[in-house]
């Protein structure tokens, strides 16, 4: 007697191989035959008929991390078909954080992740996914953020992690790694990260690479001048040179000013791993990014952390000090359109540039009142570009990129403000539906292995990634020719069509476009 039995679906297994027809069945957590089933006893049918049964996609790159605490259902990631989310990205999350910590970097990151809870226990990354295990709907994995490691050992502050204090982080990483965390990861824009240098980045990853981990990083470009080669990916490409550590790239794609450049921007990572170098990567197919907007202040701002900041930002005098150095960086700042402002709602959708307009005051001092008006607690996303064809020819790269073997796909959601960046409904579906359909150049069973198998495999999630006997049963069920995203810029926060069912570790998590409620997700691996 089966739980489930998904009958009459096409199989695309994840592997990469032409899909088959074959009923699944599914016993408890776990897949437990393959093959003509519809004679079988089972409690409970899922009708597939005409429709493609894949593994669950795995995203390997989102800021979830408070908003699974908040809203466990976490709906806009389980209706693209996500069962797994890899959360602690770009090395900002809270664990492992002293009780004190852990309550000045959530009050620093709330613009990107919002408000986790106050009183949990953030104390190590056993503790930390407790928070996870079977409350919420999908499953999670967690790599060590690089932040939460900087603040245990030398504070808020830019000060050198060298010494004893280097080998107190080093110790919280091997701790973190027998807890199950996948690795090590650093966003290079932020602070703390920022204040690294390349070295201490090898000297952590050393440590990682003996747990056969993998150092995800959103490349440098703050304090270029601590970092070999300048930051960016000379300087990724050094750090597993030297710790021999598995590199992963965040959201590594093609811009509006490097659009149709494929070769080139991947040509340094080809050279590294012809020598060697074990690289993944990962993107989402959208032409722009969305971020929290300290990342525009001088990182000599954030010393000292929130309260420090936030001071700064109402001094008359560091305020001239911060806009000499902001109209020095060539950002996107001009660009910024608000996704989350909690105190000013209304403005919500407003672009910087408006809103200083109608203040009468600079794009600087207007993000300077705002940070001060809703206590950090502000996001923003570029504004896609005016001509068309720069966003298909990046849509088209992006394709073109994932074909790559050493590709998939990492969503950077941001689910927090009435007007997220689309990426956090649609990532999933986009790629599978929109794009595949629109240029032809990978098939539905290899753009299924990228968002499956590919990450389980890269990231150690063990029995995950692949349709296959005796493999937990995250599966979903979608319709390969209706599948589409529907979020836009506009009008992002709109589900996606053409995705009835999706499993979550045998449970059935969305029935026929509705989520039941059922929270059977997993700290994993
Ligand atoms: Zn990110």
């Amino acid at each position: 007697m089966f739980d489930v039995v998904i009958l009459g679906g096409t199989v695309v297994d994840g592997s990469g191989s032409p899909g088959y027809r074959a009923d699944v069945g599914i016993k408890g957590e776990r897949i437990e035959a393959i093959g003509d089933l519809s004679r079988a006893e089972t409690r409970r049918v899922v009708d597939a008929r005409g429709l493609t049964v894949s593994p669950g996609f795995i995203d390997t790159h989102t800021h979830s991390d408070a908003v699974l605490l908040t809203d466990p259902q976490h709906a806009d990631g389980l209706r693209q078909g996500i069962t797994t989310e890899i959360l602690g990205q770009d090395g900002l999350s809270y664990a492992p954080l002293s009780p004190e910590n852990y309550s000045a970097n959530r009050r620093y990151l709330a613009g990107l992740l919002g408000e986790p809870p106050e009183d949990l226990d953030m104390s190590s990354i056993s503790a930390f996914r407790s928070h996870y295990h079977k409350k919420v709907a999908i499953n999670t994995a967690y790599p060590i953020p690089h932040g939460a490691v900087r603040l245990e050992c030398v504070g808020f502050y830019d000060r050198p992690l060298v010494g004893n204090a280097l080998e107190k982080a080093r110790q919280i990483i091997r701790d973190g790694m027998e807890q199950g965390a996948v690795g090590l990861s650093t966003g290079m824009s932020y602070l703390p990260n920022a204040w690294s240098t390349t070295e201490e980045l090898v000297e952590l990853c050393k440590v990682v690479k003996e747990f056969d981990g993998v150092y995800i990083t959103h490349l440098r470009d703050v304090n270029t001048d601590r970092a070999f080669g300048d930051g960016g990916v000379p300087e990724a490409l050094e750090i597993g040179r030297r710790s021999g550590v598995k590199v992963h790239f965040s959201h590594y794609r093609t811009m509006p000013d490097s659009a149709g450049k494929v070769a080139e921007r991947v040509a340094l990572i080809d050279k590294a791993k012809s020598e060697g170098v074990d690289c993944t990567l990962e993107l989402y197919p959208y032409p722009t990014g969305s971020s929290f907007p300290i990342r525009y202040l001088p990182a000599e701002a954030s010393d000292g952390g929130p309260d420090a900041l936030l001071k700064r930002l109402r001094d008359p005098g560091e305020r001239q000090r911060m806009i000499e150095f902001m109209q020095q960086q060539s950002g996107d700042i001009d660009t910024a359109v608000f996704t989350h402002l909690p105190r000013n709602r209304d403005l919500e959708g407003m672009s910087l540039r408006d809103i200083a307009g109608a203040r009468g005051v600079t794009l600087e001092e207007a993000l300077f009142d705002l940070l001060v008006d809703e206590d950090l607690q502000v996001g923003y996303r570029g504004a896609p570009p005016d001509s068309v064809a720069v966003w298909r020819q990046i849509s088209r790269d992006c394709v073109e990129l994932l074909s790559r073997p050493d590709y998939m796909v990492g969503s950077d959601s941001i689910h927090v403000g009435s007007l997220p960046h689309p990426r956090a409904y649609g990532c999933f579906p986009r790629f599978l539906g929109r794009l595949r359909r629109q240029f032809d150049i990978m098939t539905l069973e290899e753009m299924v292995q990228r968002m499956t198998d590919n990450p389980a495999r890269r990231f150690g999630l063990t029995g995950r990634g692949r349709i296959q006997e005796g493999n937990y049963a995250d599966i979903v069920v979608f319709d390969a020719d209706r599948i589409i995203d529907n979020a836009t810029y506009d009008d992002p926060a709109q589900f996606p069509a053409g995705i009835p069912f999706v499993l979550v570790n045998g449970q059935v998590a969305v029935d026929n476009e509705r989520c039941t409620g059922v929270m059977a997700g997993q700290a994993v691996p």
